[in-house]
């Protein structure tokens, strides 16, 4: 397979070189067969182990179950790419995007694998191991101190309050984020139900699970967004061949728009677990208004199905619209009256703005959250959301860094959802700053143009509070 992908690299046209995926492809199933893998991903592993890859894809993420995988490591993708996210919140340190790094390893190797700071070290002298161990000892103690905070209120020092949520990949995952003190699911990213099932999951299965869900959360919201299948969480299963662009292709509302029995199914079923909890539904990827005249016209379809079957539900279940393309955010005040809140989804709305692949390790030092333009955007959405009084939330990556969600609260973000492990660091830097002083800097660095000017400023802020966040 890799001489044929040598023949592949060598071919000039980009259409007929991109094909090389496909014999990627192939190789991945037979490798799967050999392995008799299907899903059960890495269960082999009978000793803790390092996983070094080409690239891991976010399917295979959710069958890791094996406690024996330490740390992750891959040639392809970038911070906000759903295999980094999955890793983060199964709390595996993972460093992606690393070129050449196969070649670089040797099987039985000992290494450290630095994911605070996207550093591998292979075989590290006994020095510079002693430094780590003692590292990863600090870390341990720095997150038992944090565990204080879970029962504070989530709020600014004058008593502002931040609505901190979770954002979950697999239902099992919202034990830890209550544990944690969130005030709810923030994002329940449903597609993954989709992957980790051999065949779409039934009517009745996702009920299950949304139900579920709604009544380990008690009395907080759960926010269902509808599948997001495309860009980098393609399945094994066909999905109508391969893209040259995924991320700008059929994804998101235009896969279940496209097809209307997989929706319904999916949306009265998400409907009927609105009887349990306050479940809320949320739909990905709105780029224009008729996306959402349509979705919700189908979301009237499913409710008035459910009536005509007797099956109970919330009426009044709340509806939002992402907003991750710039297009969706600079009309955001004539979606705004359609819907009952909006949630930011800043990894894309960062991939689609600056028009950098999220997922690709060549132009990762472009995809940065303090891009002008960026902050701009999000601004525009919650002046939208404020002048129709509906709230807006943050849900990308951008919302679980202390620095970039100080910034986010001092812009009118009223409130963040974020992986677990993120939970409590946030809320400590919400903790330390007023609501003014993170007003007047969000206000202060809307008029700079340089984004490494915005963060000196952020940092200088923190540390001003005395207590710096990393
Ligand atoms: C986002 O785009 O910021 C988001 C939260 O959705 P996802 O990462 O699943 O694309
Ligand atoms: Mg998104």
């Amino acid at each position: 397979v890799r001489e044929v992908e040598r023949q592949f690299d060598a071919i000039q046209d980009a259409y007929f070189r991109s094909r090389k995926s496909d014999i990627q492809e192939v190789e991945k199933r037979v490798m799967a067969k050999l392995y008799q893998r299907d899903e059960s991903f890495l269960d082999h592993l009978n000793y803790d182990a390092i996983v070094v890859a080409q690239d891991v894809q976010a399917a295979d993420m959710v069958h890791i179950r094996s406690r024996h995988v330490l740390a992750i490591c891959t040639e392809t993708g970038g911070r906000t790419s759903h295999t980094a996210i999955i890793a983060r919140g199964l709390q595996i340190p993972a460093v992606v995007g690393v070129q050449s790094v196969l070649d670089a390893f040797e099987a039985g190797d000992t290494a450290i694998v630095d994911g605070t700071r996207g550093r591998i070290i292979i075989n590290p002298d006994e020095q510079t191991l002693a430094t780590y161990i003692e590292e990863a000892g600090r870390l341990r103690e720095s997150r038992e101190d944090l565990s204080s905070l879970v029962d504070l209120p989530s709020e600014t020092l004058d008593g502002t309050p931040v609505s901190m949520m979770v954002n979950i990949e697999l239902p099992a995952e919202i034990e830890g984020g209550i544990e944690n003190g969130a005030d709810g699911v923030g994002l329940f990213r449903s597609e993954f139900l989709y992957l980790a099932a051999s065949q779409h999951p039934t009517e009745d299965e996702q009920a299950d699970a949304y139900t579920a869900l709604a009544k380990n959360a008690g009395e907080h919201p759960v926010v269902i967004r509808t599948l997001d299948l495309g860009g980098d969480k393609l399945p094994y299963i066909d999905w109508g061949g391969r893209e040259m662009n995924p991320f700008l292709g059929w994804r998101a509302i235009r896969v279940s728009l496209a097809n209307r029995d997989l929706f319904k199914t999916q949306l009265k079923a998400i409907l009927r677990a609105s009887a349990f909890g306050d479940v809320r539904i949320m739909f990905p990827m709105i780029s224009q208004i008729e996306e959402l005249h349509e979705a919700l016209a189908v979301l009237e379809e499913s409710k008035s199905d459910l009536r005509n079957q007797g099956v109970s539900f919330d009426e009044d279940c709340h509806v939002g619209a992402m907003i991750e393309v710039p297009a969706a955010a600079v009309i955001a005040d004539q979606l705004a009256p359609h819907v009952d809140f909006f949630s930011i989804g800043t990894n894309d709305l960062i991939q689609y703005s600056i028009a950098v692949d999220r997922g690709n390790d060549k132009v990762a030092y472009l995809f940065d959250a303090f891009h002008p333009g960026v902050l701009r955007l999000i601004r525009m959405v919650v002046d939208a959301g404020r002048s129709h009084d509906i709230p807006v939330t943050v849900c990308g990556e951008m919302a679980g860094d202390p620095h970039s969600a100080i910034l986010l609260h001092g812009l009118g973000v009223s409130g963040l959802s974020m992986a677990t492990p993120s939970l409590l660091s946030v809320k400590k830097a919400i903790r330390s700053i007023t609501s003014a002083d993170a007003v007047s800097l969000a206000e202060a660095t809307l008029s700079m143009d340089s984004k490494d000017e915005i963060k000196a400023r952020l940092s200088a802020l923190l540390e001003e509070e005395g207590d710096p966040v990393g």
